[in-house]
């Protein structure tokens, strides 16, 4: 069986960049999982289900997710550049750039954190695993998804630099800037709930090695990794 390098770590520590770049190096598949939580999410809104930050999600709504969840086709389609970002098609439609919306990033934590969801996308993701040869990145791959993974990376980074790295991305793609106070208490709130959720919370394998990318280059951070796996 060919390896899997399974990347964990909270939102904006670079995990997709790092990810895609070692995937690219070593010839192996790249796995976002959480571009998979991010199109359910969408389809889940898309759908009209109330996702309230107080109330949170009624019980109605909780079936309908736990529905959609089940039976949502997804495709992952590996973009031929570094640059552009994986295609990303739920049940059919190519949401791509609909699930990177200040909306379904608002959202995703509380329907990632429902366990419907989470045994749904699981099951998907560990078939794409079934013959290895993968880099898999999200919050539970380490811990819950491929615990077996030959290589484990818990990559992390102050949420000051997080959200600076948000801001420079939104500056690229040529999005409105959120000011940097706003997109730290962002950071920091969706770290929160990942973080205390009852189902597969985030949380560095006790087998992973834990790199901290202050101050790290891209290159440097995939280069860590790569010396890892070929240890
Ligand atoms: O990595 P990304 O920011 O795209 O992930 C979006 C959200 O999906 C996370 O904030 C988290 O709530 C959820 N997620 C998860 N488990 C994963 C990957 C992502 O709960 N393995």
């Amino acid at each position: 069986r060919q390896p899997i390098i399974a990347i964990d770590g909270p939102a904006g520590a670079g995990k997709s960049t790092v990810a895609r770049q070692v995937a690219t190096a070593l010839g192996l598949v790249y796995l976002d999982t959480g571009a998979m939580y991010r199109a359910v999410t969408w389809l889940v809104l898309q759908a009209g289900i109330v996702i309230d930050d107080e109330q949170g999600i009624s019980e109605s709504g909780r079936l309908a997710i736990a529905e959609l969840a089940n039976q949502c086709t997804i495709e992952l389609t590996p973009s031929q550049s570094l640059q552009s970002p994986v295609q990303v098609k739920i049940n059919g439609t190519d949401v791509t750039q609909a699930i990177r919306t200040v909306e379904v990033t608002s959202k995703v934590s509380a329907i990632a954190a429902l366990s419907s969801v989470r045994e749904a996308l699981v099951k998907q993701q560990q078939q794409w695993g079934q013959r290895g040869g993968l880099v898999a990145e999200g919050r539970d791959i380490g811990t819950h998804v491929f615990p077996h993974a030959e290589v484990k990376i818990f990559l992390n980074a102050s949420v000051s630099e997080r959200a600076r790295r948000r801001q420079q991305d939104f500056q690229k793609q040529g999005q409105p800037i959120i000011d940097l106070q706003q997109l730290e208490q962002d950071i920091a709130a969706r770290d929160w709930k990942d973080s205390n959720r009852t189902v597969s919370p985030l949380r560095k394998a006790e087998d992973a090695i834990e790199i901290t990318t202050d101050g790290l280059t891209i290159s440097e951070v995939t280069q860590k990794i790569i010396h890892h796996y070929q240890e």
